[in-house]
């Protein structure tokens, strides 16, 4: 059987980030992704911006790799020469109610380390955004946008030229603990069976039924699964802003917000649909209720404007009304197997937090 030290489970940002890291490190590595090809998960199916690390808690894992993960991001793409865009972004209290709501972010932010957040009253915001109404914004300069692709087959290309393997269609079946190490089970074409010293799971949606499959594993270690689902719509017409606008945050997600695509078309998105099977249609009801939201901060909106473009599903290890728990780094002590790590409920910011996720993650460190 053949042995490798390290075998990352799953090509999708992290994953690949992760596999970059080991192979810059000197690991021997073997990456196995179960679709044909790299990064048609969450990573493909997301909103691509670099967030600035406004939101979480302070001392989370969410908030400590976003702003770190936000800063490695730019310099990354900068040198490898991945196209981004730092065109910043506004946070909108559409109303007087939502100004204090507002301000705690704001602390929130300054918490996190996010110390370049500008308050801007609605006549200085509507300077910025003509077309934009709101009682108050916070303008984030540091938010901008990626192309997660472009991202995505850097690393790839890094971690191969540093001696990496990514294997396509090769889906992990399960996995146990011997006295020589780590075995696995991997299907697709051309099964086989792999022993490896560490094994990391960052299977996205699927991590939870990797991590099931390993033999010992303390299955209630394993946080359930719930499904989130995000839909898109394009705006047909050119794009109001040129920066990214986000209201006020909601329950399960950040709000029906504007964003833009490199080419500088604008799409809004995603709103929270919880689901029980991953579907990715996008209903064109729901853009219904889409024209009140946006219009509470761009009223001219036109009618029949929104067109249905796409959907991502958010892997969340909590369900609806529940507070959102932090990114889950899991290891042995926790689980019971020796050498695999799992990576559970890596949603937003997960793209913008992938390069320090996987840099803390290779090192062994908590993260
Ligand atoms: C709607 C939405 C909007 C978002 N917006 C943003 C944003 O703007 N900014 C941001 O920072 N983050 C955002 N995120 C979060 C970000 O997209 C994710 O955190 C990130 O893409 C997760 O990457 P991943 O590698 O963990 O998962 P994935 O990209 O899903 O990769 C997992 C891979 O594992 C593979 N796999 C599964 N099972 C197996 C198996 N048994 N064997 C082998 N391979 C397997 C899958 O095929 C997949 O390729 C958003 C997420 C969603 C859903």
């Amino acid at each position: 059987m053949e042995r490798v030290e390290c075998v990352v489970i799953g090509a999708g940002v992290v994953g690949l980030a992760l596999a970059r890291q080991l192979a810059l490190a000197g690991r021997e590595v073997v990456v196995l992704e179960a679709e044909e090809r790299i990064g048609t998960g969450i990573s493909s199916r997301n909103s691509e911006v670099i967030h600035a690390g406004i939101y979480y808690p302070a001392g989370s894992l969410k908030a400590r790799l976003c702003v770190a993960g936000n800063r490695a991001l730019y310099a990354y793409c900068a040198a490898k020469g991945v196209a981004h865009r730092r065109c910043g972004k506004l946070i909108v209290a559409t109303d007087e109610n939502q100004v204090q709501a507002l301000r705690e972010l704001r602390t929130r932010a300054e918490a996190n380390g996010v110390l370049d957040l500008q308050w801007l009253d609605a006549q200085a915001a509507v300077a910025l955004e003509p077309q934009l109404r709101c009682a108050a914004a916070l303008l984030s300069p540091s938010t901008g946008i990626v192309d997660s692709h472009g991202l995505m087959r850097a690393l790839r290309h890094e971690a191969e030229d540093h001696g990496a393997t990514v294997v396509l269609k090769s889906p992990v079946l399960g996995g146990c603990a011997t006295s020589a190490g780590l075995e696995i089970e991997v299907g697709g074409d051309e099964p086989m069976a792999l022993q490896a010293d560490r094994i990391f799971n960052c299977a996205g949606l699927g991590a939870q039924t990797v991590a099931r499959s390993f033999a010992g594993i303390r299955r209630q270690a394993i946080p359930p699964l719930h499904l989130a689902k995000g839909n898109y719509y394009g705006l047909s017409g050119p794009a109001p802003c040129s920066r990214l606008v986000y209201p006020v945050p909601a329950q399960g997600g950040l709000g029906v917000h504007l964003t833009l695509d490199l080419g500088a078309q604008a799409r809004f998105g995603p709103d929270v649909e919880w689901v029980d099977r991953e579907d990715y249609d996008v209903d064109p009801r729901r853009a219904d209720a889409f024209y009140d939201e946006v219009r509470k901060y761009w009223p001219s909106l036109p009618d029949d404007s929104l067109q249905p473009a796409y959907a991502g599903i958010r892997p969340k290890i909590h369900g609806p009304g529940e507070a959102a728990p932090d990114f889950l780094v899991q290891r042995e002590d926790a689980h019971g197997v020796p050498g695999l790590v799992n990576l559970f409920g890596i949603e937003s910011p997960g793209l913008t937090a992938a390069l320090a996720l996987a840099a803390q993650v290779a090192d062994g460190g908590r993260a």
